[in-house]
C-alpha cells in the first residue's frame, strides 16, 4: 500500500518537510485559507494535516495533530498511516515537493558553491530537483535526517 498524499496546514510545516524527505507528495500550504485547503485537498485526494480540529473536521481526509513537538507528530503520522515510509530517499524535494531525479554533472555542468563535487566526480549520486533545481545526496544532512527519525521511532514507548 502507498501512503498517502498530504496537505500540511501552515502550524505543520516542519512536518511537511520530513514527510517529502522520505518521498511523499506533500503539499504545504502556506497562506491559505481553510476553504482553499479543504477544496484542494479534496480535488487531488490528499490528506489534511493539522492541529486545527475545526479543519480536521471539515476535510474529507484528514489527520488532526494533538502535539506540537515534531516527534510526536511524527510517531501520530506513522502511528495512523504505518505505509509512510522510516527511512529518508532521495524522492522529493524538501523545499519545493519537486520531484528529484539523479543528476550526471559533465564537464560542462557549472560547479555550484556547496555541492561536494570532489566525492560526486569519484561516483557519490546527486540528485537534482526538477522544479527548483536545489541539489541533494548522501551526506551529514541525511545522516542527521536518518539518526533522527529512527530516534522518534525507537522513542515510541508511551
Ligand atoms: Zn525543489
Amino acid at each position: 500500500m502507498s501512503p498517502p498524499r498530504w496537505l500540511a496546514d501552515e502550524m505543520v510545516g516542519r512536518l511537511a518537510r520530513y514527510l517529502r524527505f522520505v518521498g511523499c507528495d506533500t503539499v504545504y500550504a502556506r497562506g491559505w485559507d481553510d476553504g482553499r485547503i479543504v477544496a484542494e485537498a479534496r480535488r487531488d485526494g490528499r490528506v489534511v494535516v493539522t492541529r486545527d480540529r475545526a479543519l480536521a473536521a471539515r476535510s474529507d481526509r484528514a489527520l488532526l495533530l494533538t502535539s506540537p513537538a515534531i516527534a510526536d507528530q511524527w510517531r501520530a503520522v506513522r502511528r495512523a498511516y504505518p505505509e509512510v515510509p522510516r527511512e529518508p530517499s532521495f524522492a522529493r524535494c524538501g523545499e519545493c515537493n519537486g520531484v528529484l531525479r539523479p543528476f550526471l554533472p559533465g564537464p560542462e555542468t557549472p560547479r555550484a558553491v556547496g555541492i561536494p563535487w570532489e566525492r560526486v566526480d569519484r561516483g557519490l549520486p546527486l540528485y537534482r530537483c526538477l522544479d527548483c533545481g536545489h541539489s541533494y545526496w548522501e551526506g551529514t544532512h541525511s545522516e542527521h535526517l536518518r539518526s533522527r527519525l529512527s530516534a522518534w521511532e525507537s522513542e515510541d514507548v508511551r
